[in-house]
């Protein structure tokens, strides 16, 4: 399947002009054969070419090598996406005017930092299809020791090859179908938090997000009746995913109060520290914990209450004094207090609407086990008594209007 992106750009009914780097998506069996023609199609064949592998997958890709001016082959030992280990790569390019990443997440970050920094394109050719951040922009390296998630450059164009992604471990296609089940989650955050407050919204950015929930939910539904695993469906899923969050210029679409569980786990807070596992799967329990307590939330009534920022200890107490620093400062401005809490009030019947469009937990759960995801806090070294609490206190590591943060200025009867 070849996505044709322009489709996508130009003036939208929302009021904004959408952009996108990516200008062709292809998720084939055998796409690099013609990856020459990929190239062509976006004008970038014959321009000087530096194509960036690490060991590992130069090593199991070959025979699927594309031409190069200059191959550069990263050692796969500790390689990680950081600022001194991509300068110094950097530093070995031969005046590149395309450059190409051949390989998994890490790797597409040796392409995009660089093309950043040089202004050139960037192409991807993904090696696995494990999360949506292919087709994004955003960059998550370490910079200056710190881990940031910051946009940089998006891929021109993608080939994903099928031959090479239908290699992957069973572990990455599981942690792939959680990526995207997770929209059930952030499009609902999406749409309740555009309600209340004046956040933007945008129905073509939330359609092609849901376009992808949609496809996945398909293949995940096959895949848990007969095993099967439909690569194709479940690439483009992860690339239509990532296109919205070059589209709307940040994740909005793609994540919400379940991704924040990601990020606890790289935190690592007080009582986290044994918490481990791939985006995917943290991305799972998330969202499989955030279904159930939107779904438990509907059926009660709110009562809006002042909004309190939050406290110095509390933040202290549960995120520790290394962490407490970044997120109070993240919360400086909350978001919650910019508007009226009654207003989530006044929206409740809607509210309850768009929490039926999440499935119910016992059709999650026989989903996430028949497609063998990880779904409970104990998958990923999280103590069972603190599922409900880990997702009121991941909400505080961004100042993103979700449902479990509007908790915050309500009351339950
Ligand atoms: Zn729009
Ligand atoms: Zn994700």
């Amino acid at each position: 399947m070849i996505m044709d992106c322009s489709k996508y750009i130009g003036k939208c009914s929302c009021g904004r002009t959408h952009e996108l780097e990516t200008k062709m998506v292809v998720v084939e069996y055998d796409a690099l054969s013609r990856f020459e023609e990929y190239m062509a199609a976006v004008g970038l064949a014959d321009k000087r070419r530096t194509v960036v592998y690490d060991s590992n997958i130069y090593g199991l890709t070959e025979g699927k090598h594309v031409k190069a001016d200059q191959e550069i082959v990263l050692p796969a030992q500790g390689l990680r996406s950081e600022d001194i280990l991509i300068e110094d790569m950097m530093t070995k390019l031969e005046d590149p005017e395309v450059l190409v990443a051949f390989g998994a997440g890490t790797i597409m970050d040796f392409g995009r930092y660089p093309a950043y920094k040089l202004g050139i394109p960037f192409v991807a050719i993904p090696t696995l299809a494990s999360s949506d951040g292919f087709t994004a922009s955003i960059c998550s390296v370490i910079l200056n020791g710190q881990k940031k998630s910051i946009s940089m450059k998006a891929p021109a164009l993608v080939v994903a090859d099928l031959d090479i992604i239908k290699g992957a471990p069973k572990r990455l296609v599981s942690s792939g179908v959680n990526d995207i089940l997770a929209k059930y989650i952030s499009l609902a955050d999406w749409k309740m938090a555009s309600m209340v407050t004046d956040e933007d919204f945008c129905p073509m950015v939330y359609g092609l997000a849901e376009e992808a929930l949609v496809i996945m939910r398909e293949a995940a539904d096959k895949m848990a009746a007969t095993g099967e695993i439909d690569h194709e469906a479940m690439t483009m899923a992860q690339m239509k995913s990532g296109l919205t969050m070059q589209l709307w210029d940040n994740s909005r679409a793609a994540s919400g109060s379940e991704h924040l569980m990601a990020h606890l786990v790289e935190m690592k807070p007080p009582r986290f520290e044994q918490a481990e596992g791939i985006h995917g799967e943290c991305v799972g329990v998330g969202t499989f914990a955030a279904a159930k307590e939107y779904h438990r939330l509907a059926k009660l009534t709110p009562k809006a209450k002042p909004f309190e920022p939050l406290t110095k200890e509390w933040v202290l107490e549960k995120f520790g004094e290394r962490l407490a620093d970044g997120i109070l400062k993240e919360n400086a401005n909350d978001v919650l207090g910019t508007f009226d809490p009654q207003s989530i009030v006044d929206h409740w019947d809607e509210f309850r609407e768009i929490i039926s469009t999440i499935p119910p937990v016992e059709e999650l759960e026989a989903l996430y086990k028949a497609c063998g995801c990880k779904y409970l806090p104990e998958h990923i070294g999280i103590d069972p008594s603190l599922s409900e609490e880990a997702l009121d206190i991941s909400a505080a590591i961004r100042n993103r209007l979700t449902l479990v943060r509007m908790k915050r200025v309500l009351d339950f009867e």
